[in-house]
C-alpha cells in the first residue's frame, strides 16, 4: 500500500513530559518512582499535584524532559513505574494535540479532560509546518 499522507514532522517536537498519575493509596509509589528520576536524570520535576489539575483527573506530577534524554528515560518509566499510569507526550506547541492525538500511555491509561485545553493556535501546530514545508 503506498504510503500518501503527509507526515508530522518529528522534528517539530521541542521536549516531552510524563505525567505520573496516583492516588492517595499509591503515593508512596509515586514518590518512590520520583526519587528514582531524580536520581538518575537531570530532568524538570513538578510539583505533585495532589488535586485534579487542568487535563488530569487525578493526582499527578510532571516530568518535563529533553528529546535527547526520551531513549533512556521512557525505557527506565517503561521498567521502572511500579504499575502506576505514565502519560507521554511531546511539547509541539499544540497543546491539545500533544495530550489528544500524540500522547502514548504506559499502563492503565485514564480519560483526560481534553475540553480544559486550547485546540491547538495554527501557526504553531505541526499541521501548519508540514503545508509551509512544501509550499515552499
Ligand atoms: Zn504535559
Amino acid at each position: 500500500m503506498p504510503y500518501d499522507r503527509p507526515d508530522v514532522d518529528a522534528a517539530g517536537i521541542e521536549g516531552y513530559h510524563a505525567h505520573v498519575y496516583y492516588d492517595p493509596e499509591t503515593r508512596a509509589v509515586a514518590e518512590r518512582v520520583r526519587a528514582g528520576i531524580g536520581s538518575h536524570f537531570s530532568v524538570r520535576l513538578g510539583r505533585w499535584h495532589d488535586k485534579p489539575v487542568g487535563p488530569h483527573p487525578v493526582s499527578m506530577y510532571q516530568v518535563a524532559f529533553s528529546v535527547e534524554d526520551f531513549p533512556r528515560l521512557v525505557p527506565w518509566l517503561m521498567l521502572n513505574r511500579e504499575g502506576l499510569s505514565v502519560l507521554i507526550h511531546p511539547e509541539t506547541g499544540n497543546e491539545y494535540d500533544d495530550h489528544a492525538r500524540f500522547a502514548g500511555w504506559l499502563g492503565q491509561p485514564i480519560a483526560l479532560r481534553l475540553e480544559t485545553l486550547r485546540k491547538g493556535t495554527r501557526e504553531r501546530s505541526l499541521a501548519g509546518r508540514v503545508i509551509r514545508q512544501e509550499a515552499s
